[in-house]
């Protein structure tokens, strides 16, 4: 090698030395070990440099390169997505207008297709400026975020509700076009204002439900006040008439006496048979026509006697009429509380009256209780799909499987929307493979059931969450724990049973 090859050589890797140096000092930063090592080369590689050391420096480098997975540029694509998550989040929670409009403008520009860490930290900065202009506008611009989620959930549930008791009223008036509508928006799903506004018309709803009860409540009671003074009434004139009937007959008696006091006068006094004879027949005609007038006012008695008793037993008969329809209405109207509309199943409402008692008497009788909660998979999609008619459908045939598959000590009810609760006596950790068994085979008939929508075959599945009761808890937790293990379900990937101890 001659000395002009040994000098373009030597200015060749003072070049890539000199390069190296530059682009460790760019990568500084990324981690605290590669950082001293960089360093480390740099030294190596600068003034004097020894490129034996320098070597050594970069295996070690290769090495920790090796070990560490994250590279700028997946940085740089986890920052871009963080920021993208950040802003959206910021947009949901801002109401302040200008905030808003700086967060609508910064989404815009992070969905620009931008990978390189130069372009990310401006927009970096512009999230922190949308962050600042939104902390700093008056009048609670932001809200805390747990609040956010809570209200949510707090909506969802009130939602649930609405749909419950639409449907309860939409089957007592068919005709209110107001509760149609109401019906139709609710499976469409909610803004803030319409959830009030339908809020307000379920109350107006309700309202005249009750009115309308309390009037015919107080129409029966009228009646049967009515009824009941006729039959007083009637009563009355027949204690009346009686009286008037005992003071007639005690003159009758009166009469007849003096009569039989003037024969026995006439025979004792009278010695001509002639005359006695005479008068005796006067006496008697006397007597025979006191007797006849007494007869005819018994029976003319009688007869309004009779009559009296036939309408009172009229008036009686019209009374039990209508407190038996009354009774029969309470009794349906108590059955209808209890009563999904739509699934003809148990509703919450007959779950909380129920559940808490049935909790009780197997805490007595020291027979274990389990509570499992289904929830329809993607059931949203069958009414976004196929219409709401559909999805309601669907319910019915759930709910009919579900009610052929408990036994009369069970307890089976439609929670809310598209969620079903059961009430399982004797099932415990010591015969849960049995259970599971059971469930498993419940899930199974469900989603094999016939559903078709246009046409199309389609396979409706549940998540089920199970939770066994423990002596002395509440029912409430109970339920929560199943609540916990149905979401576990869920996130598994749904179609799935998870029992309280497989999470
Ligand atoms: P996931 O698998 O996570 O449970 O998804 P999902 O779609 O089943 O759950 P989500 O809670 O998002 O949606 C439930 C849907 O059920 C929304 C609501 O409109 C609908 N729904 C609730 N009650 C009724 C009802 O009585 N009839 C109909 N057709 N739909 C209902
Ligand atoms: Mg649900
Ligand atoms: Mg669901």
């Amino acid at each position: 090698m001659d000395t002009r090859q040994i000098q373009t050589l030597r200015s060749h890797s003072e070049q890539l030395a000199a390069f190296i140096i530059r682009l460790s000092t760019y990568y500084e930063g990324i981690s605290v070990d590669i950082d001293k090592e960089l360093g480390v080369l740099r030294h190596h590689l600068s003034a004097k440099a020894d490129y034996t050391l320098a070597s050594i420096s970069i295996n070690k480098l290769n090495q920790l390169l090796m070990l560490e997975p994250v590279t700028v540029k997946t940085l740089t694509q986890n920052w871009l997505r963080q920021l993208t998550e950040d802003i959206h989040t910021f947009q949901r929670l801002v109401t302040d207008q200008s905030a808003r409009e700086l967060a609508v403008k910064t989404a815009a520009a992070l969905e620009q297709p931008s990978a390189t860490i130069t372009t990310i930290l401006p927009l970096y900065e512009k999230v922190l400026q949308c962050y600042k202009v939104g902390l700093s506008s008056t009048d609670a611009a932001i809200r805390p975020a747990a609040n956010d989620s809570q209200a949510l959930q707090l909506k969802q549930n009130l939602v649930q509700e609405l749909e419950q008791l639409v449907q309860t009223y939409v089957l007592i008036n068919p005709q209110d076009d107001y509760l149609a509508s109401l019906h139709e928006r609710l499976g469409k799903g909610l803004s803030e204002e319409e959830l009030l506004s339908s809020c307000l018309i379920l109350i107006r709803v309700m309202a005249h439900e009750t009115i309308a009860e309390a009037n015919n409540a107080s129409r029966v009671i009228q009646r049967l006040c009515n009824a009941l003074h006729n039959v007083s009434d009637d009563a009355q004139n027949s204690i009346a008439k009686s009286t008037d009937s005992f003071d007639a007959r005690q003159n009758r008696h009166l009469t007849l006496q003096a009569v039989i006091t003037k024969m026995e006068d006439a025979v004792a006094n009278n010695c001509d048979v002639d005359q006695l004879k005479q008068q005796t027949q006067l006496y008697l005609d006397q007597l025979a026509a006191s007797l006849n007038a007494g007869e005819q006012a018994d029976r003319t008695e009688q007869e309004c006697l009779v009559n009296t008793l036939v309408s009172m037993q009229q008036q009686l008969k019209v009374l039990q009429r209508q407190t038996d329809s009354y009774r029969k209405k309470l009794i349906e109207q108590r059955v209808n509380m209890y009563t999904d509309p739509l699934t003809k199943i148990p509703n919450r409402m007959a779950y909380n009256e129920k559940a808490e008692k049935e909790w009780q008497r197997c805490q007595r009788a020291d027979v274990p209780l389990c509570i499992a909660i289904l929830d329809v998979d993607h059931f949203k999609r069958i009414n976004d799909q196929y219409g709401h008619a559909a999805g309601d459908k669907s319910l019915q045939a759930i709910a009919r499987h579900l009610k052929s598959q408990v036994s009369s000590s069970e307890l089976l009810a439609r929670w809310g929307g598209e969620e079903f609760v059961m009430l399982l006596p004797g099932y415990s950790h010591a015969n849960a493979p049995e259970l599971k068994n059971r469930l498993d085979n419940l899930r199974k008939g469900l989603s094999e059931l016939p559903f078709k929508f246009k046409h199309q075959r389609l396979s409706v599945t549940v998540s089920i969450g199970v939770a066994f009761c423990q002596h002395g808890e509440s029912l409430a937790s109970a339920f929560e724990r199943a609540d916990k293990c149905l979401y576990q379900a869920k996130s598994d990937g749904r179609n799935k049973i998870v029992l309280q101890d497989q999470i």
